[in-house]
């Protein structure tokens, strides 16, 4: 079954009215019949009908046990993170998304969780990183902002050894894109706010689990500790997976022109993109992803922050604006934006260069999306020169 059947079908109808559409039961408790005697709810942090629905939806899609649905992709992490304790060990990618590295350093850290970045798109370097106390291996591929890929079948491989599971934020591509369960990892997490919902009109996360034990201790964290996402962002993400693979069809053709566009540009330095031959693990995005995702992330020739500000500025249809995924292109400048707090060295040895731009593609036309670009680097350079001579 392809994937848009498989999503629209593991929606289910209304059985009580028929209605196609998914109920938002907009409710806080469930009458009881009798003390503990009830239809499977009784109170909706616990559990709501809605929320269910999302739940099973994505555990389905991910081709995972146990979907726990959370009010922010941040909760879900903070959810995962909580399954360890003092002296446990995290092997991250060095690229990390900036909010899950301000999590680990400012809250984790202080409770005795020890972080150690790595280069994951190496897989030498997790070999000789692993040990006993590694808990968990923290990928994201691609990753954020300068799209490394990291090869999940053979990090999962070298997992196993240590028992450390492999947990994988599968933001950047979505279960249509890539299936890290398939692969051998445990874990997933998603910022629904992100492709899955893809409208930029809702905050929400997701975790799923390969195995039922280890989703009923996120599903008990869940509960005990209560970030869940209300009916109506549930429905709203509901409403967008819908549409996932559509939409992810057009924004990845759009973003393999714009990397067409942006590699023949007189302007431009380095190109990030999963889908270019000369990408670093070009080959291994070929094998574990069906499509080479819609990020795409450059640096300019001229290579300083006030220039690639001035890009993100003079765009029309890329709005500048953090976030990622939905309907609309965005634009972003990750050093000042992003990843603002994480320190100016670690970015600069991580790739995040002080002029990198991050796009995000959108289902505009590509035609237009080009042209956007063309023209703001146009004005920027003509901008700079007027500059320069002023000055003499
Ligand atoms: C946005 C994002 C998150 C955090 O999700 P929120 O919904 O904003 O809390 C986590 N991981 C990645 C890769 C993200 O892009």
């Amino acid at each position: 079954m392809q994937d848009s059947t498989k999503i629209l079908h593991n929606i289910p109808v209304d059985e009580l009215t028929g209605a196609i559409s998914v109920p938002i039961y907009q409710t806080a408790t469930y009458v009881q019949e009798a003390p503990g005697v009830n239809k499977g709810f009784d109170y909706s942090r616990t559990n709501n009908p809605t929320r269910k629905v999302l739940e099973e939806l994505i555990a389905k899609l991910e081709n995972g046990k146990t979907g726990v649905a959370f009010g922010s992709g941040i909760a879900a992490i903070d959810a995962v993170l909580r399954l360890l304790k003092p002296g446990d060990e995290i092997l991250a990618i060095d690229d990390i998304y900036g909010g899950a590295f301000r999590l680990f350093t400012q809250i984790y850290k202080k409770y005795g969780i020890k972080v150690n970045y790595i280069d994951t798109s190496n897989v030498e370097h997790v070999v000789n990183a692993i040990s006993s106390n590694t808990k968990f291996i923290w990928l994201e591929t691609p990753s954020n902002p300068t799209l490394k890929v990291s090869d999940i079948q053979k990090i999962a491989q070298i997992a196993k050894h240590y028992n450390s599971l492999v947990v994988v934020d599968n933001t950047f591509a979505s279960p249509v894109i890539q299936r890290p369960l398939d692969l051998g990892a445990d874990i997933i997490i998603h910022s629904a706010t992100k492709y899955l919902a893809g409208h930029s009109d809702v905050i929400a996360g997701l975790v799923v689990t390969r195995e039922e034990e280890l989703g009923a201790k996120i599903k008990f964290l869940q509960n005990a500790t209560g970030a869940v996402p209300g009916p109506f962002d549930c429905w709203l993400s509901i409403r967008g997976i819908q549409t996932l693979e559509l939409r992810l069809e057009r924004q990845c053709k759009n973003a393999a022109l714009i990397t067409d566009f942006l590699t023949s540009s007189k302007y431009i330095d380095k190109v990030y993109y999963p889908g270019l031959s000369s990408h670093k693990n070009h080959h291994i995005a070929a094998q574990q992803q069906k499509l080479f995702g819609a990020m795409v992330s450059f640096s300019l020739k001229d290579d300083n922050a006030f220039s690639a500000i001035k890009l993100a500025q003079s765009t029309t249809f890329f709005k500048l604006a953090e976030s990622l995924g939905g309907v609309k292109s965005l634009i972003c400048h990750p050093f000042s934006m992003t990843h603002k707090t994480i320190p100016a060295e670690i970015k600069r040895t991580t790739g995040i260069q002080d002029s990198l731009i991050r796009l995000s593609c959108g289902i505009e036309s590509a035609e237009d999306l080009v042209k956007d670009l063309e023209q703001a680097l146009e004005s920027i350079h003509q901008k700079k020169y007027a500059v320069s001579f002023a000055d003499v």
